[in-house]
């Protein structure tokens, strides 16, 4: 679609992760006819990852990449539109949605499902994205296993941090777990848990620390990183501090859990309901309607729902379920709804 033209879709999906791909297998099954919106990163957090040793079905493993190309070229299969644009906007004012793209396109849709994502911070230090995926991850379920034996580095003082190093220990010789300040902000019980992996020499703990560069090379991985260290907190705000020292340490690999930012802000004017984080509340729970946001006819699924699980696996699930949800909300809307719909988007043209 080119310039000012609108044109009318029963479904648009933003996003084409896991959870936005599976929703077009279901939507496009369900002869729905999803116009699938590729935004900024492209196939999601897995485009990120190597290999992907625990999706089910692939005993030998499969790339991130690939698995995200076998799903993008399956929703094609059964007629899911596949088109690049970032939303801008959506409008829950007025039956059909109207849907605005940050190049000026606009759709109008009975139902939309939002599966955006949640993008992990980054430091934006050197040397980070050029080793991304090559000793340097966002997610220490996906690439633990990799370093078998290495030292690593943990990078964060949150739960999912805790989470990260508690899980590492399986494979690393030792979990370096390095906080910018000297109070963690993660849960008591994760600290409790952390400390016992301290105890047994799993894990070492280096606080009021940050990561400065990490070298290395994509053939052979991370070498080794520099930090700063400063008994008052935030180092690299205080680099020219005498009470800072800065120093260069082995590891093989750096695990950033930094915290996600999910990708809502075009819901922000919307009835959608977003936590502090802005994450997307559905209904949960069990049973029909799970992914329900507070506007009908608007549905969420992967990353930009569960900030917990994360996992290819729970998004895929999520889309599937966003899929059956829409397909039921299509299924009732009253026949003369979608015909005026398509006459408003054809009058629009
Ligand atoms: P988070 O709670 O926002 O923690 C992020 C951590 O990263 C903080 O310790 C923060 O330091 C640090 N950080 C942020 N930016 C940084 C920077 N530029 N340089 C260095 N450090 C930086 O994020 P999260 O740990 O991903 O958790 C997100 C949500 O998921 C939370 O609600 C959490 O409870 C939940 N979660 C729960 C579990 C569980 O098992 N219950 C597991 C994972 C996640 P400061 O503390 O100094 O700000």
């Amino acid at each position: 679609m080119t310039g000012d033209a609108v044109e009318h879709r029963q479904l648009v999906i933003a996003g084409t992760g896991i959870a936005g791909l599976t929703a077009a297998i279901y939507a496009a099954r369900a002869n729905n006819d999803p116009l699938v919106l590729e935004g900024d990163e492209p196939g999601g957090q897995l485009t990120l990852t190597t290999e992907i040793e625990n999706f089910p079905g692939f005993p030998e493993g499969i790339s991130g990449p690939d698995l995200v190309n076998n799903m993008k070229e399956q929703a094609q299969q059964f007629g899911a539109d596949l088109e690049h644009g970032v939303v801008e906007s959506v409008d829950d004012s007025e039956r059909p949605f109207r849907v605005e793209l940050t190049n000026g396109d606009v759709y109008t849709c009975d139902a939309f499902i939002t599966a955006s994502g949640a993008s992990a911070r980054t430091l934006d230090v050197p040397g980070e994205d050029d080793l991304m995926g090559y000793g340097v991850s966002t997610c220490a379920t996906c690439d633990g296993a990799f370093f078998r034996g290495e030292d690593m580095l943990v990078v964060g003082g949150g739960d999912a941090a805790m989470e990260e190093a508690n899980f590492l220990t399986k494979f690393a010789d030792t979990v370096y777990l390095a906080h910018r300040r000297e109070e963690f902000r993660a849960e008591a019980q994760w600290v409790d848990r952390i400390q016992k992996k301290v105890e047994a020499g799993d894990v070492e703990i280096m606080r009021n620390t940050e990561l400065l560069e990490i070298h290395g090379s994509a053939e052979d991985g991370v070498d080794h990183v520099t930090l700063a260290q400063n008994e008052t907190g935030y180092p690299k705000d205080n680099l020219d501090d005498p009470g800072t020292e800065t120093f260069d340490f082995d590891v093989g690999a750096v695990f950033l859990a930094i915290g996600h930012t999910p990708n809502t802000e075009y819901l922000e004017d919307t009835g959608v309901d977003l936590d502090e984080a802005g994450y997307v509340r559905t209904e949960g729970g069990i049973g029909e309607g799970e992914t329900h946001t507070d506007v009908e006819g608007i549905f969420g699924a992967g990353d930009v729902v569960d900030h917990h699980y994360q996992q290819a696996i729970t998004a895929a699930g999520m889309g599937c379920k966003a899929a059956m949800d829409a397909d039921e909300y299509l299924g009732d809307l009253p026949e003369s709804e979608a015909g005026e719909a398509e006459a408003a988007a054809e009058a629009d043209d």
